[in-house]
């Protein structure tokens, strides 16, 4: 009897437990779903006041014939160059938010990736500028075709490329596409010759925020959103990110994708990351 009493207590206290673990989660979910309804709507109220203060900045350097002094046009352009840089901050706000609440869809096609490499390279290589860091991409084969979401493919290869242009200051940086064989699977990786990134970095580069506070490389500034925005990416795509990287010798980025969406997530969408 006492036996029994017991176990009855018992029972009533995980029933309690389980009660109150249900409560946290549900209090956990809808500050999650606060969290990205506020980014989203940050993110939206960022965008209006920005593209005035870009579009004036630029009214102001087209019409200034000579009226601003060489000290104030460069002052104007620094101007650009933030409304610049917070405009793709935003941008990558929005999208991750977007993907945490489920709103974005994957559109599979079939496309060649040769394409879609010399896409990325006419978009790309403008970023170089005057720097002798050589950006080239190498192809398996000819016909090689993947079924799968373009845009937010290359979406992840501008990011790791990009990226690579601004930490690298000499040497090379490769972009290669190789099936993983018996997979099913294509690796797309993107090596360069740049600063590299410390080991203790590696486990915190592809979270959220993190990486800012983890940042190496004070020199250049980022926001710390494009590599976990590959990840989700990578995600809805039915892949994986993964890097490797020596510091004072350079990092390789790489994005796994199925060559074949549907036959990898069924007919069901992979699951939105939430
Ligand atoms: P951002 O570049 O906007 O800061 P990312 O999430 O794209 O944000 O990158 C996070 C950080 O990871 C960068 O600030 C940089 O410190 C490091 N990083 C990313 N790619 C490279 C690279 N190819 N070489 C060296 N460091 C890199």
């Amino acid at each position: 009897l006492q036996l029994t009493r017991e176990l009855e207590e018992n029972n009533r206290a995980v029933k309690v437990l389980y009660a109150e673990l249900d409560e946290k989660a549900e209090h956990l979910r809808r500050s999650d779903q606060a969290k990205s309804r506020f980014l989203s709507n940050m993110s939206h109220e960022f965008r209006t006041p920005l593209s005035s203060i870009r579009a004036l900045a630029k009214l102001l350097l087209s019409r200034s014939d000579g009226e601003l002094s060489d000290e104030q046009e460069k002052q104007v352009r620094y101007i650009l160059q933030g409304t610049v840089a917070l405009n793709e901050m935003v941008d990558d706000l929005l999208d991750l938010a977007k993907i945490e609440a489920g709103k974005v869809d994957v559109r599979a096609e079939r496309f060649l990736v040769a394409d879609m490499f010399s896409t990325l390279r006419g978009l790309l290589r403008p970023l170089l500028g005057s720097s002798a860091v050589a950006l080239t991409f190498h192809e398996p084969h000819a016909g090689l075709a993947l079924l799968s979401d373009q845009g937010k493919l290359s979406q992840i290869l501008r990011n790791f490329i990009s990226n690579a242009i601004k930490y690298t200051e000499q040497g090379e940086i490769a972009v290669r596409a190789a099936l993983v064989p018996g997979k099913g699977m294509m690796r797309i990786s993107v090596t360069d010759t740049g600063l590299g990134i410390a080991a203790a970095d590696h486990a915190f580069i592809f979270e959220e925020f993190s990486q800012v506070e983890h940042r190496l490389q004070t020199r250049v500034k980022g926001t710390g959103l494009g590599l976990p925005l590959c990840r989700k990416l990578a995600d809805l795509l039915g892949g994986s990110v993964g890097m490797d990287s020596v510091p004072g010798a350079g990092s390789v980025f790489w994005v796994s994708v199925p060559l074949n969406y549907a036959a990898q997530g069924g007919d069901a969408p992979a699951p939105p990351h939430s």
